[in-house]
């Protein structure tokens, strides 16, 4: 990176300026074909989890105003599935929950293939999937692959690591879509890059939001927990957003969809 930000500055001195990022959806990735993924390409996906429909319309209307492609991992059914679907520039994966099976707790289907088909009935062409707390398995890969499922999105890899990352074609018959940005991780660690210039920094760059920290403007751990409690409350939550638009997740999301357009 030349540190260049914002673009104008950088024309007025006579350099080149920051060209526009494209967002593109997970599901028209192509491995073998670089163009796909790279080359001033990022990839804006959200994990729903169960968020409340006012939380979800906040972070659908910013993504809509913006004007890009995003992918969706649904949790449940809500009828903004639908306002989603209208838009051609979205698409809709599944993001499944397998974590009450390790407690051999059945609530949520009584097997993993129950869990996938629980939401594909919701979700019947989803081609993308990344699980609740980015659980993942061979046997689990291979049931995808079963299921229709090409992309897996389960693999973390930090920006800060400093690894140049890109898709590959696992064994099974899935593409392994790593990503290298998550909000409460940039939370949790103190992470403050400027999420714009991670998206510039070549390679493939897939971001991952939840609809909640961007409602809240989660800044850190503390703001989230107070917030639990009333996550079925909409009002109630307004009042734990953290007004400062400077820092915090929606503040990384905006400074990110601004790569878009500069
Ligand atoms: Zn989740």
């Amino acid at each position: 990176m030349d540190g260049l930000e914002p673009g104008h500055q950088g024309a007025q001195a006579g350099r080149r300026p920051l060209s526009a990022v494209v967002f593109g959806r997970i599901r028209d990735i192509d491995a073998s074909a670089p163009a796909t993924w790279q080359d001033g390409r990022a990839f804006l996906t959200f994990d729903i989890d169960w968020a409340h429909d006012e939380v979800l319309a906040d972070t659908i209307a910013i993504v809509e105003r913006a004007g890009v492609s995003a992918t969706w991992f649904v949790t449940h059914d809500t009828p903004l599935l639908e306002r989603l679907r209208e838009n051609p520039a979205f698409e809709l994966g599944i993001h499944p929950n397998f974590n009450f099976l390790l407690n051999g707790d059945a609530r949520n289907g009584a097997s993993a293939e129950a869990v996938v088909d629980g939401l594909l009935r919701i979700v019947p062409d989803a081609v993308s999937v990344r699980s609740h707390s980015t659980m993942v398995s061979t046997p689990l890969l291979a049931l995808f692959a079963r299921k229709g499922l090409r992309f897996d999105c389960n693999l973390f890899v930090p920006h800060t690591a400093g690894i140049a990352l890109r898709p590959w074609a696992n064994w099974t018959g899935v593409t392994m879509v790593p990503y290298c940005w998550e909000d409460d991780v940039a939370f949790l660690s103190g992470d403050t890059a400027d999420t714009a210039s991670v998206a510039r920094a070549g390679g493939l760059r897939v971001f991952d939001f939840h609809p909640i920290h961007v409602f809240l403007n989660t800044d850190a751990a503390e703001r989230y927990d107070l917030a639990r409690a009333s996550l079925g409350d909409p009002g109630a939550l307004r009042a734990h957003r953290l007004a400062d638009t400077t820092v915090g997740t929606h503040a990384a999301l905006t400074r990110l969809l601004e790569a878009a357009t500069a």
